[in-house]
Protein backbone atom coordinates (compact mmCIF):
# COMPACT_ATOMS: atom_id res chain seq x y z
CA UNK A 1 0.00 0.00 0.00
CA UNK A 2 2.09 2.86 1.37
CA UNK A 3 5.18 2.37 -1.31
CA UNK A 4 6.65 5.91 -1.25
CA UNK A 5 9.88 6.79 0.78
CA UNK A 6 11.16 9.99 0.24
CA UNK A 7 14.57 9.28 1.50
CA UNK A 8 15.22 8.25 -2.23
CA UNK A 9 13.87 12.08 -3.41
CA UNK A 10 14.90 14.13 -0.60
CA UNK A 11 16.81 17.07 -2.10
CA UNK A 12 15.70 16.55 -5.70
CA UNK A 13 14.57 19.62 -8.00
CA UNK A 14 11.13 19.17 -6.63
CA UNK A 15 12.04 19.55 -2.49
CA UNK A 16 14.27 22.78 -3.77
CA UNK A 17 11.11 24.22 -5.34
CA UNK A 18 9.02 23.41 -2.51
CA UNK A 19 11.34 24.05 0.46
CA UNK A 20 12.59 27.61 -1.39
CA UNK A 21 8.81 28.40 -1.41
CA UNK A 22 7.94 27.33 2.06
CA UNK A 23 10.79 29.20 3.99
CA UNK A 24 10.07 32.50 1.90
CA UNK A 25 6.32 32.03 2.98
CA UNK A 26 7.29 31.56 6.76
CA UNK A 27 9.62 34.67 6.06
CA UNK A 28 6.61 36.67 5.19
CA UNK A 29 4.53 35.31 7.40
CA UNK A 30 6.84 36.18 10.57
CA UNK A 31 6.57 39.81 9.72
CA UNK A 32 4.40 40.34 11.86
CA UNK A 33 4.10 39.75 15.27
CA UNK A 34 0.86 37.05 16.21
CA UNK A 35 1.75 33.71 17.05
CA UNK A 36 1.28 31.34 13.78
CA UNK A 37 0.19 27.43 13.47
CA UNK A 38 1.64 25.73 10.81
CA UNK A 39 0.07 22.02 10.23
CA UNK A 40 2.10 19.89 7.80
CA UNK A 41 -0.05 16.64 6.60
CA UNK A 42 2.46 14.90 4.51
CA UNK A 43 5.46 15.40 7.14
CA UNK A 44 7.97 13.02 6.13
CA UNK A 45 10.82 11.99 8.87
CA UNK A 46 11.98 15.49 9.43
CA UNK A 47 15.52 14.61 8.77
CA UNK A 48 16.95 12.83 5.84
CA UNK A 49 21.08 11.47 4.63
CA UNK A 50 21.82 11.94 1.43
CA UNK A 51 24.82 9.34 2.06
CA UNK A 52 22.31 6.94 2.67
CA UNK A 53 21.95 3.84 0.21
CA UNK A 54 18.23 4.92 -1.21
CA UNK A 55 19.52 8.62 -1.78
CA UNK A 56 22.40 7.54 -3.53
CA UNK A 57 20.59 4.77 -5.43
CA UNK A 58 18.42 7.44 -7.39
CA UNK A 59 21.77 10.03 -7.43
CA UNK A 60 18.47 12.76 -6.94
CA UNK A 61 19.61 15.12 -4.67
CA UNK A 62 22.85 16.01 -7.11
CA UNK A 63 20.56 17.64 -9.75
CA UNK A 64 18.89 19.61 -6.78
CA UNK A 65 20.11 20.84 -3.52
CA UNK A 66 23.95 19.48 -4.87
CA UNK A 67 23.55 21.64 -8.39
CA UNK A 68 22.47 24.80 -6.22
CA UNK A 69 25.28 24.61 -3.38
CA UNK A 70 27.74 24.25 -6.43
CA UNK A 71 26.29 27.33 -7.96
CA UNK A 72 24.53 29.16 -5.79
CA UNK A 73 22.79 31.99 -7.56
CA UNK A 74 21.80 35.19 -6.19
CA UNK A 75 18.83 35.44 -5.05
CA UNK A 76 17.48 36.30 -1.43
CA UNK A 77 15.32 33.12 -0.92
CA UNK A 78 17.74 31.00 -2.77
CA UNK A 79 20.06 32.20 -0.01
CA UNK A 80 17.59 31.82 2.64
CA UNK A 81 17.45 28.49 1.96
CA UNK A 82 20.76 27.50 1.03
CA UNK A 83 21.64 29.22 4.65
CA UNK A 84 18.94 26.85 6.23
CA UNK A 85 20.56 23.71 4.38
CA UNK A 86 23.50 24.29 6.02
CA UNK A 87 22.36 25.31 9.31
CA UNK A 88 21.02 21.77 9.14
CA UNK A 89 24.41 20.32 8.40
CA UNK A 90 25.89 21.93 11.21
CA UNK A 91 23.80 20.38 13.94
CA UNK A 92 23.32 16.80 11.63
CA UNK A 93 26.17 16.53 9.80
CA UNK A 94 27.62 17.18 5.95
CA UNK A 95 25.11 14.70 4.49
CA UNK A 96 22.05 15.53 6.11
CA UNK A 97 18.88 17.49 4.16
CA UNK A 98 16.55 18.74 6.26
CA UNK A 99 12.56 17.99 5.58
CA UNK A 100 9.60 20.54 5.64
CA UNK A 101 9.06 20.33 9.09
CA UNK A 102 12.97 20.67 9.82
CA UNK A 103 12.98 23.86 8.17
CA UNK A 104 9.07 25.23 10.01
CA UNK A 105 11.07 24.17 12.75
CA UNK A 106 13.65 26.78 11.79
CA UNK A 107 12.02 29.78 10.37
CA UNK A 108 9.08 29.62 13.06
CA UNK A 109 9.50 31.19 16.55
CA UNK A 110 9.36 30.33 20.02
CA UNK A 111 5.58 31.29 20.24
CA UNK A 112 4.32 29.58 17.29
CA UNK A 113 3.32 25.97 16.87
CA UNK A 114 3.95 22.88 14.43
CA UNK A 115 1.57 20.16 13.80
CA UNK A 116 3.60 17.16 11.97
CA UNK A 117 1.66 14.34 10.61
CA UNK A 118 3.08 11.23 9.10
CA UNK A 119 1.10 7.68 8.53
CA UNK A 120 3.82 5.41 7.35
CA UNK A 121 4.72 4.18 10.96
CA UNK A 122 8.68 4.07 10.78
CA UNK A 123 8.48 7.73 9.27
CA UNK A 124 6.17 8.33 11.71
CA UNK A 125 8.58 7.28 14.46
CA UNK A 126 12.08 9.20 13.09
CA UNK A 127 8.99 12.16 12.88
CA UNK A 128 8.53 11.93 16.30
CA UNK A 129 12.45 11.84 17.75
CA UNK A 130 13.54 13.95 15.43
CA UNK A 131 11.44 16.77 17.27
CA UNK A 132 11.21 15.17 20.64
CA UNK A 133 12.77 18.07 22.19
CA UNK A 134 11.33 20.76 20.35
CA UNK A 135 8.14 21.93 22.59
CA UNK A 136 6.53 23.71 19.73
CA UNK A 137 6.61 20.99 17.62
CA UNK A 138 3.51 18.07 17.82
CA UNK A 139 4.18 14.75 15.62
CA UNK A 140 0.98 12.73 14.69
CA UNK A 141 1.02 9.50 13.15
CA UNK A 142 -2.16 9.97 11.81
CA UNK A 143 -3.58 10.72 8.09
CA UNK A 144 -2.71 14.46 7.17
CA UNK A 145 -6.33 14.80 5.32
CA UNK A 146 -8.10 13.69 8.29
CA UNK A 147 -6.05 16.37 10.75
CA UNK A 148 -7.27 19.48 8.75
CA UNK A 149 -10.96 18.07 9.91
CA UNK A 150 -9.20 17.40 13.80
CA UNK A 151 -6.80 20.41 13.44
CA UNK A 152 -8.33 23.19 11.74
CA UNK A 153 -9.34 25.96 12.75
CA UNK A 154 -6.53 25.52 15.12
CA UNK A 155 -6.89 26.02 18.83
CA UNK A 156 -4.25 25.22 21.32
CA UNK A 157 -5.22 25.54 24.97
CA UNK A 158 -6.99 28.87 25.26
CA UNK A 159 -4.88 30.23 22.31
CA UNK A 160 -6.60 30.12 18.99
CA UNK A 161 -4.22 31.02 15.68
CA UNK A 162 -5.76 33.70 13.40
CA UNK A 163 -2.49 33.18 10.90
CA UNK A 164 -0.71 30.45 9.88
CA UNK A 165 -0.19 27.85 7.15
CA UNK A 166 -1.24 24.35 5.77
CA UNK A 167 1.50 22.64 3.59
CA UNK A 168 -0.04 19.24 1.39
CA UNK A 169 2.70 17.57 0.20
CA UNK A 170 1.54 13.77 -0.76
CA UNK A 171 2.98 11.29 -2.18
CA UNK A 172 0.81 10.41 -5.78
CA UNK A 173 1.17 6.92 -5.51
CA UNK A 174 -2.53 7.04 -7.11
CA UNK A 175 -1.95 10.00 -9.35
CA UNK A 176 -4.93 10.84 -10.08
CA UNK A 177 -7.10 10.49 -7.36
CA UNK A 178 -4.46 12.37 -5.07
CA UNK A 179 -5.33 15.70 -7.25
CA UNK A 180 -8.78 14.68 -6.29
CA UNK A 181 -8.44 14.12 -2.66
CA UNK A 182 -5.92 17.26 -2.13
CA UNK A 183 -8.86 19.89 -4.10
CA UNK A 184 -11.27 18.43 -1.39
CA UNK A 185 -9.01 18.81 1.78
CA UNK A 186 -8.35 22.03 0.03
CA UNK A 187 -11.86 23.25 0.55
CA UNK A 188 -12.31 21.61 3.62
CA UNK A 189 -9.60 23.43 4.88
CA UNK A 190 -10.19 26.88 3.42
CA UNK A 191 -14.28 26.56 4.74
CA UNK A 192 -12.73 26.05 8.58
CA UNK A 193 -10.11 28.18 8.56
CA UNK A 194 -10.42 30.48 5.51
CA UNK A 195 -7.86 33.30 6.75
CA UNK A 196 -4.78 30.25 7.00
CA UNK A 197 -2.58 30.10 3.76
CA UNK A 198 -2.67 27.06 2.16
CA UNK A 199 0.23 25.57 0.04
CA UNK A 200 0.00 21.73 -2.08
CA UNK A 201 2.63 20.34 -3.87
CA UNK A 202 1.92 18.42 -7.14
CA UNK A 203 4.36 16.93 -9.80
CA UNK A 204 4.13 17.63 -13.72
CA UNK A 205 4.44 15.46 -16.20
CA UNK A 206 2.54 17.14 -18.90
CA UNK A 207 1.60 20.34 -17.85
CA UNK A 208 -1.37 20.47 -20.35
CA UNK A 209 -3.14 17.61 -18.56
CA UNK A 210 -3.63 19.59 -15.46
CA UNK A 211 -5.88 22.03 -16.87
CA UNK A 212 -9.28 19.93 -15.53
CA UNK A 213 -6.95 20.64 -11.92
CA UNK A 214 -6.33 24.07 -12.56
CA UNK A 215 -9.76 24.69 -13.26
CA UNK A 216 -10.91 22.91 -9.81
CA UNK A 217 -8.00 25.34 -8.01
CA UNK A 218 -9.32 28.74 -9.50
CA UNK A 219 -13.11 27.32 -8.13
CA UNK A 220 -11.54 27.05 -4.08
CA UNK A 221 -13.13 29.66 -1.66
CA UNK A 222 -9.34 31.47 -1.19
CA UNK A 223 -9.13 35.30 -2.03
CA UNK A 224 -6.10 34.76 -4.04
CA UNK A 225 -4.67 31.66 -5.51
CA UNK A 226 -1.54 31.40 -7.74
CA UNK A 227 0.70 28.64 -8.73
CA UNK A 228 4.61 28.71 -9.30
CA UNK A 229 5.92 25.98 -11.11
CA UNK A 230 9.44 24.98 -12.10
CA UNK A 231 10.22 22.18 -15.10
CA UNK A 232 14.22 21.11 -15.21
CA UNK A 233 13.11 18.64 -18.45
CA UNK A 234 11.14 20.38 -21.54
CA UNK A 235 7.41 19.44 -21.14
CA UNK A 236 6.97 16.70 -23.75
CA UNK A 237 6.54 13.40 -22.24
CA UNK A 238 4.35 11.88 -19.25
CA UNK A 239 6.54 9.25 -18.56
CA UNK A 240 8.50 11.20 -16.00
CA UNK A 241 8.08 13.85 -13.35
CA UNK A 242 9.79 16.88 -15.94
CA UNK A 243 9.17 19.34 -12.78
CA UNK A 244 6.50 20.27 -10.16
CA UNK A 245 4.23 23.02 -8.83
CA UNK A 246 3.20 24.33 -5.92
CA UNK A 247 -0.56 25.76 -5.75
CA UNK A 248 -1.07 28.47 -3.11
CA UNK A 249 -4.10 30.01 -1.84
CA UNK A 250 -4.13 33.55 0.45
CA UNK A 251 -0.51 33.57 0.25
CA UNK A 252 1.05 36.88 1.88
CA UNK A 253 1.17 39.62 -0.32
CA UNK A 254 4.12 39.86 -2.40
CA UNK A 255 5.03 36.20 -2.19
CA UNK A 256 4.56 36.17 -5.73
CA UNK A 257 7.16 39.02 -6.71
CA UNK A 258 9.67 36.78 -3.98
CA UNK A 259 9.10 33.38 -5.75
CA UNK A 260 9.16 34.75 -9.86
CA UNK A 261 12.72 35.91 -8.85
CA UNK A 262 13.80 32.79 -7.42
CA UNK A 263 12.28 30.61 -9.86
CA UNK A 264 13.88 32.02 -12.80
CA UNK A 265 17.27 31.36 -11.32
CA UNK A 266 16.00 27.80 -10.49
CA UNK A 267 15.40 26.92 -14.09
CA UNK A 268 18.42 28.42 -15.07
CA UNK A 269 20.59 26.51 -12.20
CA UNK A 270 18.87 22.95 -11.50
CA UNK A 271 17.25 23.24 -15.34
CA UNK A 272 20.31 23.73 -17.68
CA UNK A 273 19.63 23.27 -20.41
CA UNK A 274 16.08 22.69 -21.21
CA UNK A 275 14.61 24.13 -17.63
CA UNK A 276 11.18 26.61 -17.73
CA UNK A 277 8.97 27.78 -14.91
CA UNK A 278 6.05 30.15 -14.56
CA UNK A 279 3.73 32.02 -12.15
CA UNK A 280 0.40 31.94 -13.20
CA UNK A 281 -2.56 33.28 -11.47
CA UNK A 282 -5.57 31.51 -11.12
CA UNK A 283 -7.53 34.39 -9.26
CA UNK A 284 -6.19 37.54 -9.00
CA UNK A 285 -6.56 38.66 -5.14
CA UNK A 286 -9.01 41.83 -4.63
N1 LIG B 1 6.83 17.09 3.20
C1 LIG B 1 8.05 16.30 3.32
C2 LIG B 1 9.23 17.21 3.10
O1 LIG B 1 9.11 18.20 2.37
O2 LIG B 1 10.27 16.95 3.70
C3 LIG B 1 8.07 15.15 2.34
C4 LIG B 1 6.81 14.32 2.33
S1 LIG B 1 6.75 12.97 1.19
C5 LIG B 1 6.63 13.75 -0.36
C6 LIG B 1 5.12 12.36 1.47
C7 LIG B 1 4.94 11.65 2.81
O3 LIG B 1 3.56 11.45 3.07
C8 LIG B 1 5.58 10.29 2.89
O4 LIG B 1 6.47 10.26 3.97
C9 LIG B 1 4.40 9.33 3.12
O5 LIG B 1 4.73 8.25 3.99
C10 LIG B 1 3.39 10.23 3.77
N2 LIG B 1 1.97 9.90 3.61
C11 LIG B 1 1.35 9.22 2.62
N3 LIG B 1 0.00 9.26 2.78
C12 LIG B 1 -0.23 10.00 3.90
C13 LIG B 1 -1.41 10.45 4.57
N4 LIG B 1 -2.63 10.14 4.13
N5 LIG B 1 -1.27 11.22 5.67
C14 LIG B 1 -0.05 11.56 6.14
N6 LIG B 1 1.10 11.17 5.54
C15 LIG B 1 1.01 10.41 4.43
Amino acid sequence: EMNYRHTFHAGNHADVLKHVALLALCDALTAKPAPLFALDTHAGRGLYALDSNSALRTGEAEGGIGRLLAESPKHLAITRYLAAVRACRQVHGSASYPGSPWLLAHALRPDDRIAACELHPEEAQLLGSTFAADARVSAHERDGYAAIKALLPPRIGDTRFNRGLVIIDPPYEAQLEEFDTAIHALREGLTRWPQGTFALWYPIKMRRALQPFYRRAAALPAKSTFVAELLVHPDDSPLRMNGSGLLLLNAPWRLDETLRGALQLLARTLGDPSGSWRLDWLKEPA
